[in-house]
């Protein structure tokens, strides 16, 4: 029998057919559940009374969130009618005062039934949002009470405040009728809500049983049980989610035997001989993990996040040697043409004379070449491939494929891993590498059945990038620096932003700044060159090529460079508008240089005028160089679907109540939990998990949708 949470919404008492389709459209509540699963996003401290005056002294705040609401005690001393013009609505105005001011009470709708109802000389309870108007203060709209009635009528100590919208409130479901159907969603589920965690979660982890939590959450009756109800309700979502994910990858493991990689030998002990520096500790650390994986008999699939410059390249290159030394192929995959040719050349120079072959297969390789490619990958002459999406065609044929690197793994799907699998009986290792370092708490949910790596060092000797903000009137002084930085024999990038939803002005600002460069930097003392998206390929690799060769000084490009071309001459990056980018974004650009020995310089370009957010965004750039740091304040600033690396993960984050930015400590204590019970109960199949694993197979048949992470 299908549970109440399963019932149509419409369904329920005060919702009906054309609320329930507003409802789909705009929250996409289907069910009973989903709407039970609709939690407040902020609460209201019912118990606490503004005065007039106190709101008075809040004009500033008021005018400038729309978040405040308040609650007041007062009377009503006049009403007037005021009839409407051409550019003003009528409306219905309340004086209302406290004994320590007035304000406007205000309606629009509902004036006659209000004319007859409301009363002077009564004492009611305002509920609502101020805001300022010709300079007042006053509230549309507002709840109003008499306040003899109003234990009756206030639900609870704490108001839940839930999402909302123009097409919500204009279908009779604002804030009121929203709070009504959670009361009757609780009439209608009342005693029939099953528990989801079994009894000695409960008890082991002080959580609160789930009916008295979903009433908690909607109607707390103090402080103290919201907090304990919404902590069980984080709980139990990241909990399902961790276990969820641990699980797939000990099935997987436990389905996918992996190559054994059993030796070290000469290749890779001679590539690492004649490094002409040491590795660093971290770099070490990650080798001997992977190492450890290899040899493991499962098939490894493993994240490697460092940032841009802490040698993952090099690493992923000696763990390829291993698979060389066990007699496998290795594949190196990049995301773009320019870096599969950079790794071929830097891989090429580094196994110079060990006898070790290495192809590059691209989009642009020609038919002959590849037909030649194609017979060394198979009859195992080619030993190590490097190449772009081209090298996962299903025409590209291995030998005994043991071993593949996915670099820069945002711009590639799970479909396109899953396609790699697929080259040979047995999938081969998988390493894949991001310079976009996602915080952990982040990585545990997108990547939580894949084993994390973290480079967290830098090879010594680098200097750290200087970062400093200036606004576009101060543009001449940064011309004026980039001629000295020019003149001393660096090279520089100017990079400008470019959307889809604004490429038609983002590609003129692109080329208003590169005719004003070319102008303020003339040929012949000067060249500039330009890379952008609406080139060919083969246009912008001669550009490309000019400016890796160092005949061109300055790159004028799009953010088609974040991605990695390595140029250790550059040492200045011009970001303009940099505001438009993200946290996550402008570190990766910022990357770019510092490269090389020379002092480097990253140059936020931004309008005079910033808003608060964007100013503490760039701020926060120029005070700290570490990717994590700046990759947690970005998941802080936007919010986990619009981090770096997560909409192409293609796995949607749809978290109802938990915050990975907020709930880092308890993430990582529930997937301990996950981890604990999956070590002692591989299967779930002790009694005392059969719970889990009931709930467990209802979250992938998607009829809980509380986590719709797969
Ligand atoms: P990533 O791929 O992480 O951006 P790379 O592997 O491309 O970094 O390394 C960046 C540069 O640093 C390369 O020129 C590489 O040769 C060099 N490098 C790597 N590891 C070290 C090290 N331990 N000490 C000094 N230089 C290193
Ligand atoms: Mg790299």
């Amino acid at each position: 029998m299908a549970s109440i949470l399963e019932q149509d919404i419409k369904f329920l008492p005060g919702v009906g057919q054309r609320r329930a389709e507003v409802l789909m459209k705009e929250l996409d509540i289907r069910t009973f559940g989903d709407l039970l699963y609709t939690f407040p996003f902020r609460y209201i401290d019912r118990t606490r009374c503004y005065t007039v005056a106190e709101l008075q002294a809040l004009k500033q705040e008021i005018i400038s969130t729309t978040g405040l609401y308040v609650q007041l005690r007062g009377k009503i001393m006049r009403f007037e009618l005021v009839k409407g013009t051409t550019r003003a609505k009528t409306r219905y105005v309340a004086s209302f005062s406290d004994g320590t001011g007035i304000l406007e009470l205000v309606f629009f709708n509902g004036i006659k039934w209000l004319r007859e109802h409301l009363k002077t000389n009564v004492e009611y309870v305002v509920f609502g949002n101020p805001s300022v108007f010709n300079g007042k203060i006053n509230i549309v709209h507002p709840e109003m009470d008499e306040a003899a009635a109003e234990k009756s009528v206030m639900p609870s100590a704490f108001q839940g405040v839930y999402r909302s919208s123009e097409v919500l409130r204009n279908n009779g479901l604002g804030q009121r009728a929203f709070l009504k159907l959670q009361t009757a969603i609780a009439a209608a589920t009342a005693g029939k809500i099953a528990e989801t965690l079994p009894e000695y979660l409960l008890n082991g982890e002080r959580l609160m049983p789930l009916p008295e939590a979903l009433s908690q959450v909607h109607f707390p009756q103090n402080a103290e049980s919201l907090a304990k109800a919404r902590q069980r309700l984080k709980f139990e979502e990241l909990f399902y989610i961790q276990l969820s994910l641990l699980k797939q990858r000990q099935v997987r493991m436990d389905a996918t035997p992996g190559f054994v990689f059993a030796t070290v030998g000469d290749s890779f002990n001679d590539c690492y001989r004649n490094l002409p520096f040491a590795l660093t500790e971290a770099q070490k650390r990650v080798i001997r993990e992977i190492r450890k994986d290899m040899g493991s008999g499962k098939q490894m699939n493993r994240l490697l996040q460092g940032d841009v410059g802490s040698g993952k390249t090099l690493v992923a290159l000696l763990c390829a040697l291993i698979a060389h030394d066990n007699g496998y192929q290795a594949a190196i995959m990049a995301p773009t043409e320019i870096l599969a040719q950079q790794h071929y050349e830097s891989i090429t120079k580094l196994l110079a004379g060990t006898g070790i072959c290495v192809g590059l297969l691209t989009g642009s390789t020609k038919k002959k070449q590849r037909q030649a490619l194609s017979e060394q990958l198979l009859t195992g002459a080619m030993h190590l491939l490097v190449g772009t999406h081209a090298l996962i065609e299903d025409t590209v044929q291995f030998k005994n494929l043991g071993f593949v690197v996915i670099d820069e793994q945002h711009r590639f799907g799970v479909e396109q891993r899953a396609r790699l699998w697929r080259k040979g009986e047995q999938p081969p290792h998988v390493l894949v590498m991001t310079a976009t370092p996602i915080p952990r708490t982040l990585a545990m949910t997108l990547y939580g059945d894949l084993d994390v790596s973290v480079i967290d060092e830098l090879p010594p000797g680098r200097q750290a990038v200087k970062t400093l903000h200036f606004n576009d009137s101060q543009r001449l002084r940064v011309f004026g620096f980039m001629k000295e930085q020019i003149k001393a024999g660096r090279q520089i990038y100017v990079v400008y932003p470019l959307i889809k939803e604004s490429e038609k002005m983002d590609y003129k600002n692109l080329e208003d700044g590169y005719e004003s460069i070319t102008r303020a930097f003339p040929r012949p003392g000067y060249v500039t060159a330009i890379v952008h998206g609406k080139m060919t390929a083969e246009n912008k690799a001669i550009d490309m090529q000019l400016f890796v060769q160092g005949k061109a000084h300055i790159m004028v490009a799009t953010s088609v460079i974040e991605v990695g071309v390595n140029v250790p001459n550059a040492t200045v990056m011009v970001i303009e508008s940099a505001e438009r980018f993200g946290l996550s974004q402008l570190h990766q650009l910022r990357g770019r240089v510092g490269r090389g020995a020379e002092q480097s310089y990253c140059i936020l370009m931004t309008d005079y005028k910033l808003s608060t957010e964007a100013r503490n965004r760039i701020k926060l750039m120029t005070t700290t160089n570490n990717g994590f740091e700046i990759a947690e304040a970005d998941l802080r600033f936007r919010g986990p679907g619009n981090m770096d690396g997560t909409q192409q993960s293609g796995m949607p984050i749809n978290l109802k109540i938990s915050d990975l930015a907020h709930d880092g400590q308890l993430l990582e204590h529930v997937r301990k939990v996950a981890f604990e019970i999956l070590n002692a109960d591989p299967y779930l199949t002790f009694e005392k998990n059969a719970l889990l694993c009931s709930q467990l197979e209802k979250i992938r048949s998607g009829t809980v949708d509380y986590s719709e992470i797969s």
